[in-house]
Parts: C-alpha cells; sequence; structure tokens
C-alpha cells in the first residue's frame, strides 16, 4: 500500500466529464490498495475570469480581496470531485486550504507556504477516506485566504506530498510528460522519460509553466518523487509520464542540451547615456526593487565618452510601472540622456546539465540564430543555461531553430 499525492491541473477538470474521468482514476488507484490525496485546480479558464471582473471592478485588484476571489475556482472543483467519488461508492471529503490548515505568509497573489497540518488528513485517510484539497490557496496566521501564484496547485501537490510524506506526486495535465520544449509551439519535440531536478528548475525558472518552479523546488528540497503524467490517456493505455530525478542518468551518453525554454512575459528598459560612476547600478534598480518589481536580466555598456547604456528585463506585467520611475524619477536623478523601453521582447534559453563538459554551445546557439537573421538583443548564462533575448516575433522561429540545431527532435542514440 501507497500513499499518492494526484494532482490534477484545469483542463483536467474543464467539466462535468472530466471530473468524472478524475474519480474513476482516483478509484482505481483505491482499488489497488493505496490511500490518495487529490488536489485540484480551478476548471480550465475560471481564474482568468476571475481575475478579469476583479480588473472590471479596479484596475489594480486589492490583493486580499483577490485573492478572496480568485480561492473560490478551486473550492467548486474539490466539491464536485468528492460528490463524483461519492457517487462510485468511495468515501470522499474535500478540504480547502484553510481546512488543511495549509499556513502561509501574508504575501497575498504570491504567498509562500510555512507549514501543513497534516492531522484532520491522516485522520480521514486512515478511516478508509479520499481527501480532496483545493491548490493554489492557504491561510495566513490571521486566517486571511491566500494564494500561491498563478499555477500554484502544483506546489500545493508537492508540499502536501512532503508533509504526508507520500510515497509519490503525479501531477496530472493535458500532455503526457515533459518534453523537450513546449509540443504546443514545436510539434517534433519529444517527451522525456527523466528530467534532472537541476534541470527542470532552469526549464520552470525560464519558462516552461509544464511545472510551477515553486514546485519542483519543494520537491527538491524535501525529496519528493515527482512525476508528470496526463490525465487524458485512456484506460489501459496509460504511460509512466516524466520522472523527475535527482540523479544524473549515468547509464546513458547524456544529451548536452535537455530542453528549451521561452517566456514572452518579458519586456526591457533601457537608460541611455548614464555618467558612468561608481554607483549608478544601484541608483537605477534601487527604486525599482523599491517598487517591489523583479529585475531578471542586466547589462551595462560602457562608452568611450564616460558614459554607459544599462539595460535590464522585467516581467510585462510591470512594464508601464517600471517605465514611470525611470522617466520620472531616475532620468532626472542620474542626469541620464533618455530613455527607451520595449515591451515586444522574449527570452529563449537552452537547458541541459550536460552543457558543463561541453564548450561551444553559446557559439552553436548564437550561429544557429545568425543563419535564421534574429538579432540577440542580451545575453545571459549560468552552469547549465543560456538564455538570449530576441523580438518577440522571432520567438516561434528560434525555439524551432534551436530544438533542431542541439538535435532534440532525435531520440538518443
Ligand atoms: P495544468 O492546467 O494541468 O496545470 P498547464 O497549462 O499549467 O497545465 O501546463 C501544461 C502545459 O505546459 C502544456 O499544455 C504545454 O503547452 C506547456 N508546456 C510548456 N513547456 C512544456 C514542456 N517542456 N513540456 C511539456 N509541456 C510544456
Ligand atoms: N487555478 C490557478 C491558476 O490558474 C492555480 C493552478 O491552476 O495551478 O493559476
Ligand atoms: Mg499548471
Amino acid at each position: 500500500m501507497a500513499l499518492i499525492v494526484q494532482k490534477y491541473g484545469g483542463t483536467s477538470v474543464a467539466n462535468v466529464e472530466r471530473i468524472r474521468a478524475v474519480a474513476e482514476r482516483v478509484a482505481k488507484f483505491k482499488m489497488l490498495g493505496h490511500q490518495v490525496v487529490v488536489v485540484l485546480s480551478a476548471m480550465s479558464g475560471e481564474t482568468n475570469r476571475l481575475i478579469a471582473l476583479a480588473k472590471d471592478i479596479q484596475a489594480r485588484p486589492d490583493p486580499r480581496e483577490l485573492d478572496m476571489l480568485v480561492s473560490t475556482g478551486e473550492q467548486v472543483t474539490i466539491s464536485l470531485l468528492a460528490m463524483a467519488l461519492k457517487d462510485l461508492g468511495l468515501k470522499a471529503k474535500s478540504y480547502t486550504g484553510g481546512q488543511v490548515r495549509i499556513l502561509t505568509d501574508n504575501a497575498f497573489t504570491k504567498a509562500r507556504i510555512l507549514s501543513i497540518d497534516e492531522g484532520n488528513m491522516r485522520r480521514d485517510l486512515d478511516s478508509g477516506h479520499v481527501i480532496v484539497v483545493a491548490g493554489f490557496q492557504g491561510v495566513d496566521a490571521a486566517g486571511n485566504i491566500t494564494t500561491l501564484g498563478r499555477g500554484g496547485s502544483d506546489t500545493s501537490g508537492v508540499a502536501l506530498a512532503a508533509a504526508l510524506k507520500a510515497d509519490e506526486c503525479q501531477i496530472y495535465t493535458d500532455v503526457d510528460g515533459v518534453y523537450t520544449t513546449d509540443p504546443r509551439i514545436v510539434p517534433e519535440a519529444r517527451k522525456l522519460d527523466t528530467i534532472t531536478f537541476e534541470e527542470m528548475l532552469e526549464m520552470a525558472s525560464l519558462g516552461s509553466k509544464v511545472l510551477q518552479i515553486r514546485s519542483v523546488e519543494f520537491a527538491g528540497k524535501y525529496k519528493v518523487k515527482l512525476r508528470v503524467l496526463s490525465s487524458f490517456e485512456e484506460e489501459g493505455k496509460e504511460t509512466p509520464g516524466t520522472l523527475i530525478t535527482v540523479e544524473e542518468d549515468k547509464t546513458m551518453e547524456q544529451p548536452i542540451i535537455s530542453g528549451i525554454a521561452f517566456n514572452r512575459d518579458e519586456a526591457k528598459l533601457t537608460v541611455l547615456g548614464v555618467p558612468d560612476r561608481p554607483g549608478v547600478a544601484s541608483q537605477i534598480l534601487g527604486p525599482i526593487a523599491e517598487a517591489n518589481i523583479d529585475v531578471d536580466m542586466i547589462i551595462q555598456n560602457v562608452g568611450h565618452d564616460g558614459t554607459t547604456d544599462f539595460s535590464f528585463t522585467v516581467n510585462r506585467g510591470e512594464y508601464g510601472r517600471a517605465l514611470k520611475i525611470l522617466e520620472e524619477q531616475i532620468k532626472p536623478h542620474i542626469g541620464a540622456r533618455a530613455i527607451e523601453g520595449d515591451n515586444k521582447i522574449c527570452k529563449v534559453s537552452a537547458v541541459g546539465v550536460g552543457m558543463r563538459s561541453h564548450p561551444g554551445v553559446a557559439s552553436m546557439m548564437f550561429r544557429s540564430l545568425a543563419e535564421e537573421g534574429i538579432n540577440i538583443q542580451m545575453i545571459s548564462t549560468s552552469e547549465i543555461k543560456i538564455s538570449v533575448v530576441v523580438d518577440e516575433k522571432y520567438l516561434e522561429l528560434a525555439v524551432r531553430v534551436l530544438h533542431q540545431a542541439f538535435g532534440l527532435d532525435k531520440a538518443p542514440a
């Protein structure tokens, strides 16, 4: 007998038929003698719908009230699934995050889980219930409902698996595993049987939304056995999906690059003609940080005339605010010549632990993009990834070209 946590995303619970299909899969695991905790997202599109409603009322919705609102999406699906399970003759009980007592900090809309009380769940599991928990939500110490950021149900699933010391955390979604890149952009993308935590962390942080980055961090930290699989496969035709592994598979020749990630959600800002003196970077980025805007890539070019150009990228949603701060506070304060912005850029990244032992990945990447006439605006590297910023109109081309250049469409020898 094993304890399994199964998380189902929005498309997997999109309507009554899909919810019944989830109930049937859960029932199968129960029949095999396992204990099952299910974590659900809202029906697909529901969270977006609720956010749009909020924005119709308030351009920048109050964070506490927004969390109160968007957390309702998950309450719909957990209660419906509990009913569907009962309809199949199983004992089942739905729980909101607060009812479990998933305690978070009070950073509304991007709260972090601090602790999980497993007592109630454990009692119900031991008396034969399937536990159905609302993903994406928790409560802070004062009892306010909080949410964990978009895609946060993945993190709820992994955190519950860690708290309950589950044997496996299964993330059911609309693709049958983690691919070499988003199969919706590159049909030739290949499913990976395994991927290391390190690589999955990079892929997630660089835009592959198949897993929320915090879920991967959690799984790595608490050694949760994490697997991504499809909820759409027919009975008897299920495949094992992708296992996220701690160890590199030493028995196989490692590919140099494991995947290509991309993120459209980026914008670039440039401060032109800044006097080149100590403290300039902090004078520019200080006010940006104070406004709680995360900065991703940064480059500074020193000119010959004693001035420099300073560029950085931010989340596209913060573009307007960042531009305003640069124009109104920073430009007059540091005596910059001009401010430029571009919110039609994207970031494309190649990720692979094999990069460590293979020089020449960067040059190969740059050459492949150049051959297609794609101009690189910014570059950043780490030990296992290379990212470039390019014009958004080249996103799909760049991803396809790199996917092919690194031989990702061919099965490893
Ligand atoms: P869910 O609603 O189940 O949480 P998401 O839409 O959040 O599903 O994540 C699944 C989607 O992630 C897939 O439909 C796919 O388009 C996208 N995706 C992006 N990169 C990858 C990748 N490397 N492998 C698999 N899917 C990916
Ligand atoms: N429903 C939330 C979202 O759409 C959480 C999730 O699906 O993981 O972001
Ligand atoms: Mg998701």
